[in-house]
């Protein structure tokens, strides 16, 4: 009996996955397995948020290959180390993985080629399984990726997408021995957000055919608006792969229309920043364009932002609701980062870790990317612009429903009022516990400028 080892990482889902259909097609049995491991727990990369729903992603993982006549198998500890018991244990010829990119996964990737090497079994790594073009696949003649946003787009849709692949029918799965399936709390210390979503496969295609079968037509004009919550939030999942970017691409296109085309165009920003981490694995915690910022260090201001006590209701909202449900809509990450890292002018990677401490769908590429994009340190082409987050108030949460939903002690101010509550009477202003701004919004443009005009310029 021949045997491979389908090793999962952020690929948990059975439908379109390149990396289970060739592990079933390679041997008579498969062992489909999931390493709990010690290197992403100590780079603190699980916390209670994530724990939570990959928990949920795995049990689901678990139910979907139990009808398929198999199972998971869980281990704990390194996830080279238990690569290689388990080859041992049950005779595996080769082992099937997931191409991933950041630092971490690409170390993983090189020692378990070296391992399996030594043992003279086989190491498949599958692109395409986490991306829609994989990092590598286009890259500009004079370097190894691109770092501008609109041409890397344009040859992006030029690509033609694969056909998706079902899931397979049956998964035989050898005698071996697993771990039982971890809780959120055997993975993670301390309490999720109240109001976090589901994880897991199932979940996630149900709510993709509920978003495609809809709103999605209604992507491009709404997906702003603060109050109306009219995007996917299909983040998560595509974070833990329990969707596949591929069958979305394909099934969104099938939709048509300016909707699906501008929901397109934001997946194809997750390849984007997927390249350039793949090339630059560094830019997770270096700058993109290096600035030689001096960034101010101010605890009593950053613990307000974190607590989403600014005396600025749009920003405070954004950090409520990211406390609350572990997500934030991408309008507010915009509003909060650019608060932080230029009004505040506090370095990107404080932020960037808040994020990824409570940010269920927290993503290396995505997350240290978009920080470095917002804080002008990145990708963009106007790294010296700065949100106003009184005009962006105006413009996405003109009626003021978003603030009021998200800040209780604001819920009582009609209209677009609770966007300024420093201007309301003053005997209303002492009712209310909410503190007065942190800081002036000129003040802290004018200092980033000034900030901005002593440094060199970046290349
Ligand atoms: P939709 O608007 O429905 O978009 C569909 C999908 O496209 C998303 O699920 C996501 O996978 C992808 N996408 C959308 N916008 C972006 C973008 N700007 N960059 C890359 N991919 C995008 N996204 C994460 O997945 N993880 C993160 O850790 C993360 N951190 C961010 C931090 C900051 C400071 C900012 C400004 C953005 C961050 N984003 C992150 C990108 C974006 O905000 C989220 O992907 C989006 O809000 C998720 O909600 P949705 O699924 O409803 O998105």
């Amino acid at each position: 009996m021949s045997v491979a080892i389908c090793l999962f990482t952020a690929d948990l889902r059975v439908h379109d996955n390149p990396v289970v259909r060739a592990a079933v097609g390679a041997a008579d049995q498969v062992v489909p397995l999931f390493v709990i491991d010690d290197g992403v727990r100590d780079a603190g990369f699980v916390v209670p948020n994530r724990a939570a729903f990959l928990a949920d992603c795995l049990a689901d993982l678990d139910g979907a290959l139990r009808g398929r006549g198999g199972r998971l198998v869980v281990r704990r500890g390194d996830v080279v180390e238990e690569v290689a018991r388990v080859a041992e244990e049950t005779g595996a010829g080769e082992v099937h993985l997931a191409r991933d990119v950041s630092a971490f996964a690409q170390r993983r990737e090189a020692r378990l080629g070296h391992m399996l090497d030594r043992s003279r079994r086989r190491l498949c790594v599958h692109d395409s399984v986490t991306f829609v073009v994989p990092p590598g696949a286009l890259t500009p003649a004079s370097r190894g990726h691109f770092g501008v946003f609109t041409p890397y787009y344009r040859k992006w849709s030029e690509v033609p997408v694969r056909e998706p692949l079902g899931a397979p029918d049956t998964v035989p799965v050898p005698a071996v021995r697993s771990e039982r399936l971890p809780s959120g709390a055997d993975l993670a210390d301390g309490d999720p957000s109240p109001a976090l979503p589901r994880g897991g496969e199932e979940e996630g295609r149900r709510r993709a055919a509920a978003w495609l079968d809809g709103p999605v037509t209604r992507y491009a004009d709404r997906h702003d608006d603060l109050a109306g919550d009219a995007t996917s939030r299909l983040s998560p999942y595509l974070h833990f792969g329990c969707l596949s970017a591929v069958e979305l691409v394909r099934r969104a296109t099938a939709v048509g229309g300016p909707g699906a085309e501008a929901f397109v165009r934001q997946l194809a920003w997750r390849d984007f920043n997927r390249q350039l981490l793949a090339d630059r694995p560094e830019t997770a915690h270096e700058d993109y364009r290096p600035r030689n910022d001096r960034w101010r260090t101010d605890e009593a201001l950053v613990a307000a932002w974190r607590r989403g006590r600014t005396g600025y209701p749009l920003v405070d909202a954004a950090m409520r609701q990211m406390a609350e449900q572990g997500w934030m809509h991408n309008r507010g990450r915009l509003i909060t980062a650019s608060f932080l890292t230029k009004t505040l002018y506090v370095d990107w990677r404080v932020g960037a870790r808040h994020f990824l401490d409570l940010l269920v769908d927290g993503d290396v590429a995505n997350n240290q990317l978009n920080w470095q994009w917002v804080a002008g340190t990145g990708a963009s082409t106007r790294p010296d612009q700065v949100m106003d987050p009184l005009v962006q108030a105006r413009r996405f949460d003109g009626r003021g429903d978003y603030v009021r939903r998200w800040v209780p002690e604001l819920a009582g101010i009609e209209g677009g009022a609770v966007h300024r509550p420093w201007l309301l009477p003053p005997e209303v202003r002492r009712r209310l516990d909410y503190p007065d701004p942190v800081i002036g919004l000129a003040e802290g443009r004018e200092r980033f400028h000034r900030a901005r005009a002593g440094r060199t310029e970046p290349h």
